[in-house]
């Protein structure tokens, strides 16, 4: 692989790609931040997770207020975004938050994905109505995982040959076009993921948390797309014409950029997306390297 350029802003995905996992301690990646920020090289951390799943909830005690002035958070699948006030506070400087009316929409659609799946396909759901602006629906109600948020092996498979058996043929792609039909029957035009165990729908997704910083880092500092990178470890698709999650940073405006994936596993990545492997190992050396 040829050396890395030098970027303008660094882009990157938390779990499994800064840290091992949200619980282990985050100090490996902090030094290497730390000597970015000081040189003013913007940081975004894009997440699907909340502020408290990173580094405990206390990332901002990690960095001096100086150096937070160029930390900035993408988080809740599109829904908050982050940066840090002078005295070094984390503030919301954009959401994704729909009024009452439109978050009922929102959970009639869900609801009604719920009934066509049972209905059509005699497959039994949950759905959780709590999140900000999306609707998770548990499609392995009788499969969980506690606190086991990663994707497990061998659960994808499952979920696979669970569609399968009910007839649902085209997998988790027809499970995202069944969601897109029924969103489009009621006016709206929302955006559904699946992790496996989870079809997620909702007004936003990571995509938006990348424009809206993209869109702030121009107006504020001139940084341009193609003068930045996009790192995580889940660009792989689960299931055959579908990418994962970190692919969602790949927007309109973002496919200027370079896109790394940290992960050794072999499979279709979408275009443009550039395997390192050695997974947070090589984005710690990256950080390193940008800093000299
Ligand atoms: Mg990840």
């Amino acid at each position: 692989m040829k050396p890395f350029k030098q970027y303008k802003a660094i882009f990157f995905d938390w779990d499994g790609t800064a840290v091992l996992s949200r619980k282990a301690a985050p100090d490996p990646v902090i030094a290497p931040m730390k000597a970015l920020l000081k040189k003013n090289i913007p940081l975004v951390i894009i997440s699907g997770t909340t502020y408290d799943n990173i580094a405990g909830g206390k990332l901002e005690n990690y960095f001096s207020a100086d150096e937070l002035q160029n930390l900035f958070l993408g988080l809740g699948r599109g829904a908050f975004n982050y940066r840090y006030d002078d005295g070094g506070a984390p503030v919301i400087w954009e959401e994704v938050i729909p009024n009452k009316d439109a978050l009922l929409k929102i959970h009639r659609v869900c609801f009604e994905i719920h009934q066509t799946l049972l209905k059509e396909y005699d497959i039994r759901t949950d759905i959780v109505f709590s999140r900000p602006n999306y609707c998770k629906i548990d499609l392995m109600v009788d499969n969980d995982r506690g606190d086991r948020l990663f994707l497990q092996g061998g659960e994808i498979e499952t979920l696979k040959r669970l569609l399968k058996v009910h007839g649902v043929g085209g997998g988790l792609r027809e499970l995202i076009k069944i969601s897109d039909t029924i969103s489009e029957a009621h006016g709206l035009k929302l955006s559904a993921t699946c992790d496996a165990k989870f079809l997620e729908v909702g007004l936003s997704d990571k995509s938006d948390n990348v424009d809206a910083t993209l869109a702030m880092l121009e107006r504020e500092r001139g940084i341009k797309p193609e003068d930045c990178s996009f790192w995580g470890d889940e660009y792989i698709g689960v299931d055959e014409g579908l990418f994962g999650s970190d692919s969602f940073m790949i927007t309109e405006k973002s496919k200027r950029g370079d896109f790394f994936d940290v992960s050794d596993t072999t499979g279709e990545r979408p275009p443009g997306v550039a395997r390192v492997g050695n997974g947070i190992e090589a984005f710690h050396d990256f950080l390193r390297g940008q800093a000299h």
